[in-house]
């Protein structure tokens, strides 16, 4: 049997979880990024956690060994190393710019019978589909965050995506060890129209100074019963992801519910965007 090459697009938080979750299930990965920097430290990172998980794990004759993970990923910027890809997920920034750059290229490279996975925190995917001439082999993958880690994303069903594409995303999915829940097109889909405007508003809470961003976290946690607050949430995610999205959410609606929080901007500004650049609400 010929081995399922799968392209990674987008080498940062999002898209080198997915390329060590792809390679630990037998996949080959072609991974793409146009920053050589991301490329070297999603190399380390994807080598660090294998080899954590060794730590971790009880069962050691289950360990996948580092350097074999690693073998099974190209890393990579030049893009034509995707046409023999049968899946491509599509993880780059969180900017239209970005995002409607990429799709026509991988139109042109790819073979015709190719699905696009969008990894996307609020754009539509009908509206990713148009970029290219296969809308219908257009669908949104909502992964969480750390992917390798979180079992179960949110599919999402564009306009024309068509259900020959959602066989194929639903298998690679099982593959990856994942479960899933298949909701309509709509900017932000279900998860993110809800948490984007409750990581906002937890923003509006701290600027106003009604409480510390621990005090906030503390309420969903101890009262709520959630595993993490919504501010330590948006540090994982990253503030500068949360501030784009939320902006595509502001654009999308036309709704001023969904302005973004004048301290959210001025934190991106600063470069306090979370725990990838040491500090956001929260040092690491
Ligand atoms: P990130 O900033 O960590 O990484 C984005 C990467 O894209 C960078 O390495 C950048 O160099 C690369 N890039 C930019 N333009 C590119 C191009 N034209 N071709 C190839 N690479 C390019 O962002 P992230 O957090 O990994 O988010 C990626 C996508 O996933 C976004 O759309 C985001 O909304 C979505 N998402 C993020 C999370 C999260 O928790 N961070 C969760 C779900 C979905």
């Amino acid at each position: 049997m010929t081995e399922k090459i799968v392209g990674v697009i987008g080498a940062g938080v999002m898209g080198s979880g997915v390329a060590q979750n792809l390679a630990q299930s037998d996949f080959k990965v072609v991974l793409v990024d146009v920053a050589e920097s991301a490329l070297e430290r999603a190399k380390k990172e994807i080598y660090n956690n294998v080899r954590f998980q060794g730590f971790m794990k009880k069962d050691k004759s289950q360990l996948d060994n580092p350097d074999n993970i690693i073998d099974r990923i190209l890393f990579t910027k030049d893009y034509e190393e995707l046409k023999n890809s049968y899946y491509v997920v599509e993880n780059v920034v969180e900017k239209w710019e970005a995002k409607s750059e990429v799709y026509p290229r991988i139109d042109e490279i790819c073979p015709q019978d190719t699905v696009f996975a969008v990894d996307t925190s609020c754009y539509s995917i009908t509206r990713v589909g148009a970029l290219t001439k296969r809308p219908d082999k257009i669908i949104g993958i909502h992964f969480m965050n750390p992917v390798p880690m979180k079992p179960t994303v949110e599919v999402i069903k564009g306009w024309h995506t068509s259900e020959e594409t959602i066989k194929i995303t639903t298998e690679l999915l099982a593959a990856m060890g994942k479960d899933w829940v298949i909701v309509n097109d709509s900017p932000g889909f279900v998860s993110n129209r809800v948490l984007m405007l409750t990581i906002n508003e937890a923003v509006f809470l701290l600027q106003e100074q009604v409480a510390t961003a621990k005090q906030v976290d503390d309420i969903f946690k101890k009262c709520f019963g959630h595993k993490m607050g919504p501010l330590e949430t948006a540090d994982l995610i990253g503030l500068d992801t949360i501030l784009y999205s939320i902006e595509v959410l502001h654009e999308s609606f036309n709704d001023s519910k969904y302005r973004p929080c004048a301290l959210l901007k001025k934190m991106v500004d600063a470069g306090l965007l979370g725990r990838k650049s040491g500090k956001g609400f929260y040092s690491y």
